[in-house]
């Protein structure tokens, strides 16, 4: 076997490199819930779900304001900012929070710190896994995305989430049941595993509605989603998608993978 075959028969095969099963030490999930914060959550999701499930975005927001027994943090992509601007108006002490999987587009990144500097009232949480990209590469071999894409998301984006979301209540989704079949039903208002309420003013809005709103509140706009990319993650993992195709068929198209986990 030549050298070159040699390097890519280790990148391919993983052989040499840790279990890409086995996540490294340190924390890796979310602190339990405050029991009376956590009854009061479910009586909430039990009492409001229903109500919820058709509201506009500006009801569930103003609902999640007056109701949340704790602080809420609304996570952001990058991929609209629509969530920043309605924060803004109805959840003025939310945090925000970007995945920084260090595997974004530039465009991503600038639109993180355009975001910081537009809505500066809201502190803007940039988690990160607990090894960088290099330390990655070389502790589960290069490309792991490729081999292994769901504990590359798992360890990059499953696992950030939930260390950083221990100290609040619930959070914000931009979640969209038109964003494909997976979604189609997805709630208003529910309880994620750790009891936190997982809250999606978004869900009844399509693609359109979006371009609306970010057209007449002029907001920042992501470039590449003018560019064929309706749907943005790892620069590694999206590809643009043919007009009228499912908004989410660029992310891992290299894979039997449409979800990343952290809506599980
Ligand atoms: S989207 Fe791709 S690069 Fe990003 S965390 Fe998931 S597998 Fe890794």
């Amino acid at each position: 076997m030549s050298k070159t075959e040699m390097t890519n028969f280790l990148q391919t095969s993983g052989a040499g490199f840790r279990d890409p099963e086995v996540s490294p030490d340190g924390p890796k999930t979310t602190q339990p819930l405050d029991p009376e914060v956590a009854a009061r959550n479910a009586e909430l999701v039990e009492q409001y779900a229903g109500a919820l499930y058709n509201a506009t975005a500006e009801e569930i927001l103003a609902w999640a304001h007056e109701h949340a027994p704790g602080p809420l943090v609304v996570t952001l992509s990058m991929e609209n900012t629509v969530l920043a601007e309605l924060a803004e108006r109805h959840l003025p002490d939310a945090d925000f929070l970007f995945l920084d999987t260090e595997y974004h587009f530039p465009e991503t990144l600038e639109v993180a710190d355009e975001v910081e500097a537009r809505y500066p009232a809201h502190r803007l949480v940039r988690a990160k896994a607990q090894l960088s990209r290099p330390e990655q590469d070389k502790t589960y071999g290069p490309n792991l995305y490729l081999r292994a894409p769901s504990a590359c998301c798992r360890m990059r984006k499953v696992e950030p989430l939930a260390v950083h979301m221990s100290p609040y209540a619930g959070w914000i989704t931009g979640l969209r049941r038109a964003d494909g079949p997976t979604r189609a039903e997805a709630p208003a208002l529910s309880l994620d595993a750790t009891g936190r309420l997982k809250i999606s003013p978004l869900v009844t809005w399509s693609l359109e509605d979006t371009e609306t709103f970010e057209r007449d509140n002029n907001l920042i706009i992501h470039p590449l989603t003018r560019q064929g990319y309706p749907s943005i993650g790892c620069a590694t993992c999206t590809m643009p998608v043919a007009e009228g195709e499912d908004p989410r068929a660029g992310r891992w198209a290299f894979a039997a993978k449409t979800e990343c986990g952290l809506h599980e």
